[in-house]
């Protein structure tokens, strides 16, 4: 039986795309290979969110090339996130790039993956399960639009079978996973507003109403996550549920209170802010302003008292001034973060941002991560 060895950049949703590309290649009989060495086919899973992602790629075949030598009909094949960038790319010109450079890999869109193989889990407690794939929100730092494109949400009754499955398996944590998993569903309630339907119909037969409500100055619609971490989180034999991403303009008051009634729901929440200048979130197109941001770890807190808070936080994002990154620090300070992931800003080709003059210094970039770091994370 020929055999693939799967290699996996990136994320945790990344990781659980590769349980589901594992899968793709065992229904096509394929099994899997302990090493390169051994394998017939090499998969390469992909992360464009770090910086020369295409490079750490070329340079991963050519380091493996000379098992060429041995195995001449040994292929390549790239998946995940560069592929979808390149293939979302308007000019076609990374895909015509790709395609030089590696003319002899095989290319696989997660979108022929798809949902439907049910995941190659790794041994454990925990099953990671994807509840959305893409997001719609274009931070103009971000390459996710564009690598995962449009936010399309997972059935909800199939989520909840997974997750069924995977109790069934033996696992009693439950992760969902998503760009964005607040806006859950979001694309859901759009199109039953679109068809003027007057409720839309969850699995149990709970009715929600598709209308737009005014949340943070604009018209949103609320989203089906608080409905589908409840249906989770009430599961029998569910120990723990957790989530992530989290956006915060999407967090809603009925989010809170689901997570409040339900002591199994994680209370590490990830709420990355990216920056505490609103001059610098408006220009990363992030809807919320610094008190908004605040005065949401406020009402979480007040309702869920044992809630702790782990971000992510961009510095030296193009026009940072010095007074923004003092009210990064001084966010951060008011905010008490358990953890911050921090990085310092890069361009990613494509995004709004790598239009913008990147003007932040490198070691001013380097200078200011350190003192965050220090003050968040070193305490
Ligand atoms: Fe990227 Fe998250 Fe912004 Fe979506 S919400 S564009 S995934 S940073």
């Amino acid at each position: 039986m020929p055999k693939y060895f799967l290699k996996t950049f990136g994320c945790q949703q990344n990781v659980a795309d590769s349980e589901r590309i594992a899968s793709f290649y065992e229904s096509r009989g394929f099994v899997a290979a302990q090493s390169e060495e051994e394998a017939d086919t090499i998969v390469i899973n992909t992360c464009v969110v770090r910086e020369r992602a295409a490079e750490k790629v070329f340079g991963l075949i050519r380091n493996l090339s000379y098992l060429k030598e041995k195995k001449p009909n040994l292929s390549f094949v790239i998946t995940g996130c560069l592929i979808g960038a390149a293939s979302r790319e308007p000019s076609g010109k990374m895909l015509r790039s790709l395609r030089e450079r590696l003319p002899e890999a095989q290319f696989l869109p997660l979108e022929e993956v798809g949902f439907e193989y049910a995941p190659k889990r790794a041994a454990g407690k925990l099953a990671s399960i994807p509840i959305s794939n893409g997001c719609n929100n274009f931070c103009t730092y971000c390459i996710v639009p564009f690598s995962r494109g449009k936010e399309r949400s997972r059935a909800f009754q199939d989520i909840l079978d997974e997750a069924r499955d995977a109790i069934a398996s033996g696992r009693d944590e439950i992760f969902l996973l998503g760009q964005n998993v607040n806006s859950y569903g979001a694309d859901f309630l759009m199109n039953a507003l679109g068809e003027k339907r007057e409720v839309f119909l969850l699995p149990d037969g709970k009715e929600v109403k598709p209308v737009l409500v005014k949340h943070l100055n604009r018209h949103r619609i609320p989203t089906l996550f608080p409905h589908l971490l409840e249906a989770v989180a009430t599961m029998p034999g569910v120990s723990k549920v957790s989530f992530i991403s989290s956006n915060p303009w999407d967090f809603s008051d009925e989010l809170i209170e689901v997570i409040r009634r339900n002591e199994n729901v994680d209370r590490t929440i990830h709420l990355p802010v990216q920056a505490g200048s609103d001059d610098i979130l408006k220009r990363m197109n992030r809807w919320y302003s610094r008190e908004e941001y605040l005065a949401l770890l406020g009402r979480i807190r007040a309702a869920i008292p044992p809630v702790r808070f782990t971000t992510d936080i961009i510095v030296g994002f193009p026009g940072e001034t010095l007074e923004d990154f003092e009210t990064t620090l001084d966010l951060a300070r008011r905010a008490k973060f358990d953890k911050a992931y921090i990085a310092w800003y890069s361009p990613r080709p494509g995004t709004a941002a790598s239009k913008f003059p990147d003007d932040v210094p490198y070691e001013e970039k380097k200078r200011r991560w350190k003192e965050l770091d220090a003050l968040v994370n070193k305490r």
